[in-house]
């Protein structure tokens, strides 16, 4: 049999095990807010107009509880989120206790439904977080005008959309807020790493003292204060320079990650198109105006039966799909905050029908053509 084919791989992309050499070498800087943390923090800086402050973070979900921190979510505080997410997403919140309100997705891009987000909003309402399922961008334009009217904050969990646009703007840009994952499944990684996108000079200051364990530390390096000391609550959320170094690599690589991306994307929808018509298999949509990540690639079958016996007949076939996510307003803690059967149907419909294809950079053409022909081969649709 053919060699498996992993639903993911992370790469080497060019110059990561130098870079670390060297954050090794010289000044001997291992620890956060070294040369490479400081290159990322400018690339993603200048590379996302309209980010006003990048601070890298040890994950995605330490960015979003910094957000959580900054924004003083206090318990009772409601804040709307997709059910269609990963946990991390509102756990953040939650440790502030905040109370999740749950919004089902369009069917067609899996994103937050913004027809619903209004009628979710009451006075205790203080943020909501629109996540770009597969890097594709939501209705922004409409989410940021009803936030906008309910003086309600905004923070992208936009782990899938780096380097994404919506109308010609990056993602990441549009929230007071932004969240990125580095984690290995994502297209740039360090293993485990994340960063906290500031939009506005408002909060740019606190961020800093929130990710030094709550001291004005970066104003001390910077010389702006004569010594560095305890003045808010914060954590530890910079990573090593090491993983910097790594992440730096990836990320000055973006336009050959990205390219090779789009050919395994596009490779896939080429060989789907005509088979998913025929079979009733919805494809991933692209609105007008978008310009997605090339993050995933995922099928929508027609039944959840379907989708058991599709994992099957590609596993034997040595090719490893996923699915996710299980609808968080019917997961256990889900379930403590009134979640129900119900109350997000697409969610609920597209969490046991989705199916996640094998997705990675250095993906060949010929993998692709076998995971196409396995798929084409599959005859049991009952
Ligand atoms: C991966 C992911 C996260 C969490 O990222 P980590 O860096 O692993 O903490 C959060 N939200 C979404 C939508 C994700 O896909």
């Amino acid at each position: 049999m053919d060699a498996a084919i992993p639903f993911n791989k992370p790469a080497l992309m060019g110059q990561e095990m130098a870079y670390i050499q060297e954050a090794l070498g010289g000044q001997l800087h291992i620890s956060g807010d070294g040369q490479y943390t400081k290159k990322c923090h400018t690339y993603l800086e200048q590379h996302l107009p309209g980010v006003h402050k990048a601070l890298l973070t040890t994950s995605c979900t330490h960015a979003l509880e910094m957000a959580a921190l900054l924004l003083d979510i206090q318990p009772g505080d409601e804040v709307i989120i997709p059910a269609f997410t990963f946990v991390s997403t509102i756990n953040a919140f939650v440790l502030r206790g905040a109370r999740p309100v749950f919004a089902d997705v369009r069917p067609d891009t899996l994103n937050l439904d913004e027809t619903k987000l209004e009628a979710l909003i009451t006075p205790r309402t203080r943020a909501v977080v629109p996540v770009h399922y597969a890097g594709v961008a939501c209705e922004m334009a409409t989410i940021m005008d009803i936030a906008r009217r309910h003086g309600v904050a905004v923070v992208e969990d936009n782990a899938h959309g780096l380097f994404a646009k919506y109308h010609g703007q990056y993602l990441g840009t549009f929230g007071v807020l932004a969240t990125q994952s580095f984690h290995e499944t994502k297209n740039f990684t360090c293993g485990e790493g994340g960063a906290l996108l500031v939009n506005t000079a408002t909060y740019a200051e606190r961020a800093e003292i929130i990710r030094e364990k709550g001291t004005n530390r970066s104003r001390f390096f910077r010389g702006q204060v004569d010594k560095y000391t305890w003045v808010d609550v914060g954590s530890s959320y910079l990573p090593s320079d090491m993983l910097a170094a790594f992440l730096y690599a990836q990320l000055e690589q973006r336009d050959t990650i990205q390219a090779l991306r789009a050919a395994v994307w596009h490779g896939y929808h080429e060989r789907l198109a005509d088979w998913a018509e025929e079979h009733h298999v919805q494809l991933p949509t692209v609105p007008a105006g978008v310009e997605q990540a090339y993050h995933m690639y995922y099928l929508l079958l027609p039944s959840l039966a379907v989708r058991t016996k599709m994992i099957a007949h590609l596993k034997a076939q040595g090719i490893q799909s996923v699915f996710h996510y299980l609808p968080l307003h019917l997961s256990d803690m889900g379930r403590q905050y009134g979640g129900a059967a119900g109350d997000c149907p697409v969610t609920e419909s597209a969490s046991d029908r989705l199916l996640r294809l094998p997705f990675y950079n250095t993906l060949a053409a010929a993998d692709i053509d076998r995971v196409a022909a396995a798929l084409h081969s599959f005859t049991d649709w009952h």
